[in-house]
This record gives structure tokens, C-alpha cells and sequence, in this order.
């Protein structure tokens, strides 16, 4: 699922704590993105089509698939508009011989545990349990959320921070084969966090730019040598927002770079990039 990330333990903890046995999907691959081209719409941006893959390979081996209907996961901010029919698509479609899971999330209207209760209810769990699982699996969320600090920058490699959706610099088929490229060449390598349950309001009422935009605000030329934004082919949300990234980081004198990924990820191409942006930081004055 989309959010899985931002909601870091939350789910396994909580169907587990109402005695479910929860399946996870396996880290995107080549054959996800195989999959993805036949099964899913061509319109679609690459991470909803790699959902559809996900969701395709646990039918037929799970009872019921969970699909929220994500609307806001921070209070007076929005969600791509695109998660809103996904339980729907998944019932008429992929998932139509499988039973569907579902439930709002929309913090702008009601706060999270208030839908998990609501969600456990659907289950028809006692609610004693369900408010059990609940206190447990919010715990674990935070402590996940915890666990994500911000790494200090070293002495040696050259230190960068990636920024994107988190669906897709978490994804190991998008920022995998990036990551590592980094890696390989002696890069240190920070993913941005989104364990900030509130940023500060702006202009920008999609939840993920803010945070991204907020994080950005905070960061120093003595902390980091570059950002690197990924995204991802036919992201009408990250169109809108590169510029503004790539002035703030213009007015902090912090190299940016962004890398668009498609399903036809051409490593090579990529690899390219990658080192002439680490290459060209060693001719700055
Ligand atoms: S924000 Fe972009 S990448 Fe995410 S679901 Fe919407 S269009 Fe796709």
C-alpha cells in the first residue's frame, strides 16, 4: 500500500493485535514492473502502477487485501487525489474475486485511532481488543517514526539527502539501483524523514510536498553536499513542486539535482547522472 511508509509498523502491529496473520507484499523487482505494464492502466504514474502489481501478486494467497481510502494522512493537508478510488478500483478490478478491506483515512476529519477503531468494528473485533491493538500499534509506529533520525555528516564520503514521495525512494525497483549507485561510490546516503506528524502550514496543502518543502527550509551547505529528488514519470504533483525545491536549495547554495524514473529504468542512463552530479560537486570553488 501507498502509505505503508509514512505509517511505519501501524499495520502489521494492529491486525496482529486483533489475531490476524498479516501478509506484506515483497520489495518491487523487474518482474513487479512486467506485471505492472500488463495489468495496469498506461495513464497511470509509475508507483500506481507498481500497486497494482503488489496487489495482483496477493490475490488468490490472502483472504482479504487491505486498501485504504487515503484522503489526508495530516490535518489540513491532502493526498494525491489519486488514492481516493483506489479501494473502488481494486473491488471492480484486480482484486474483484478477493475480499476488500477498506477503510478512510482522512485526519483532516477524524484522528487516525478513531478510523482503526472504526476499521477493527468492520472486523467485528471486541472493541476491548481493538483499543488494545490500537495502543499498540501506535506505539510501535512512534517507535519506528523514532528510529529514523537524522544522520550527522561525516568526515570523508560526500553526504546527501533524498527526497521524494516516500513510496517511491523507499521502493526498491525506483531508488534501489540509485541508492546504491551512491553507495558504491563512497556516498553517504540520508533518506528524508516523515516522522513529523505536524510541518509547519504553508502554501502547499499536499501533505508530502510540505513536509519535503519544511524539511528543505532546515538544511545547510555544512550538512549536506547535495539533494537529489526522485521522481517518478507522470507525477503531476512533483511538476509543480521541482521548482520550488530547486530555488530553495539555489538560495541555500545546495547542489540539486532531480531524476525522473520510468518503468523502462535504463541503468546505465541512470548510473551516468549519478556520477557526473557527484563529479561535477568536486569543480565548486
Ligand atoms: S503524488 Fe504523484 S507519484 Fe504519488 S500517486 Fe500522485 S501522481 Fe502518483
Amino acid at each position: 500500500m501507498f502509505f505503508y511508509y509514512i505509517y511505519p509498523g501501524l499495520w502489521e502491529t494492529f491486525f496482529s493485535g486483533l489475531g490476524m496473520e498479516p501478509i506484506i507484499s515483497r520489495p518491487s523487482t523487474i518482474k513487479t514492473v512486467e506485471k505492472a505494464s500488463q495489468i495496469s492502466e498506461t495513464e497511470h504514474c509509475l508507483p500506481n502502477k507498481l500497486f497494482d502489481a503488489h496487489l495482483a501478486e496477493l490475490v488468490g494467497k490472502v483472504d482479504m487485501v487491505f486498501v485504504p481510502r487515503v484522503l489526508s494522512t495530516i490535518k489540513n493537508h491532502l493526498s494525491c487525489p489519486k488514492f481516493g478510488p483506489l479501494p473502488d478500483a481494486a473491488r471492480a478490478d484486480i482484486a474483484r474475486e478477493t475480499k476488500v478491506l477498506s477503510i478512510e483515512i482522512d485526519e483532516s476529519r477524524r484522528p487516525l485511532s478513531e478510523s482503526l477503531m472504526l476499521l477493527g468494528k468492520q472486523l467485528k473485533s471486541q472493541k476491548s481488543q481493538i483499543r488494545s491493538a490500537i495502543n499498540s500499534s501506535l506505539r510501535a509506529m512512534d517507535s519506528a517514526k523514532n528510529q529514523r533520525v537524522r544522520s550527522q555528516k561525516k568526515k570523508g564520503g560526500l553526504h546527501f539527502l533524498l527526497i521524494g514521495h516516500p513510496y517511491v525512494i523507499y521502493d526498491n525497483f525506483i531508488a534501489g539501483p540509485i541508492l546504491q549507485k551512491l553507495e558504491k561510490m563512497g556516498c553517504e546516503v540520508e533518506l528524508i524523514s516523515f516522522a513529523e506528524d505536524a510541518p509547519a502550514k504553508s502554501y502547499i496543502l499536499w501533505s508530502t510536498a510540505n513536509l519535503i518543502y519544511h524539511t528543505m527550509k532546515t538544511l545547510s551547505r555544512e550538512e549536506y553536499d547535495g539533494v537529489i529528488q526522485i521522481t517518478v514519470f507522470n507525477c503531476g504533483c512533483d511538476s509543480m513542486m521541482i521548482d520550488t525545491y530547486r530555488s530553495l536549495m539555489k538560495e541555500k547554495n545546495i547542489p540539486f539535482m532531480y531524476l525522473m524514473v520510468d518503468e523502462h529504468l535504463a541503468q546505465s542512463g541512470m548510473d551516468t547522472r549519478v556520477e557526473a552530479f557527484v563529479d561535477s560537486l568536486g569543480w565548486r570553488p
